[in-house]
């Protein structure tokens, strides 16, 4: 969770809140899968999600939407004492409006900066690369580099998916996890692994390679 303003400790479980929504969002066809959730002394204010489609307004943001209706709520047009959660980092137009109604603090999800950094450091890691050369299924080598890539992460929400095969769930091992069919699976030439870290809705496709036995000799077989 990131921050862009001053305020006292965030609370995750209204970030938790606002991408529960996003996602819900998403799920019902209704926008985008964002939204936003605005905060007063320890109590949700208002919600808003993201309505550009169904209300035929580029300006229906979850966070603009959410102020409008903590401001009609609170019967005002300044939100000082107020934070605001949302699900996603908030694109120009909703940081100004935050701005403009003074809101104290702005949280925000997982941006794909964060995405880039957790997916960077399982692509980089001689662990998980030489795992994935003898086709092992080692889903433990991939949470541990999640832990030290200084993405957030909420070690009990980690989803991982090898393929169309579920690996681990609420960062523990998924009851139909099947050792064999993921290990054949990686035997493929390519392969593909989704995590969801449940952190937002910041997101990154990164390629990467095994390292095999080969790859080692080449390159201790000489020097420069
Ligand atoms: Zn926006």
């Amino acid at each position: 969770m990131s921050k862009l303003t001053r305020s006292t400790e965030p609370n995750p479980e209204f970030l938790r809140h606002a991408i529960a929504l996003a996602s819900e969002n998403a799920r019902s066809g209704s926008g985008g899968p964002f939204a936003a959730v605005i905060v007063g002394e320890g109590r949700i204010v208002s919600e808003g999600v993201n309505s550009v489609t169904s209300t035929l307004d580029p300006t229906a943001h979850g966070e603009v939407n959410a102020i409008r209706a903590a401001c009609k709520a609170l019967g005002t047009f300044t939100l000082e004492g107020c934070e605001l959660y949302t699900s996603c980092q908030p694109c120009p137009m909703c940081l100004a409006a935050c701005y403009w109604s003074r809101l104290d603090a702005i949280y925000y999800g997982a941006s794909d900066a964060d995405a880039a950094r957790a997916a960077k450091a399982i692509a980089h890691s001689a662990l998980v690369k030489t795992a994935w050369a003898g086709s092992d299924p080692n889903w433990g080598r991939l949470v541990a580099a999640l832990g030290y890539s200084g993405a957030a992460i909420d070690p009990q929400r980690i989803d991982i998916w090898f393929g169309a095969l579920r690996i681990c769930r609420d960062g523990g091992r998924a009851a139909e996890f099947d050792e064999l069919a993921a290990h054949d699976y990686l035997k493929q030439p390519e392969f593909s692994i989704r995590i969801d870290l449940h952190q937002g809705e910041g997101s990154c496709v990164f390629w990467t390679t095994d390292l095999t036995t080969a790859y080692v000799h080449i390159n201790a077989d000489y020097s420069s």
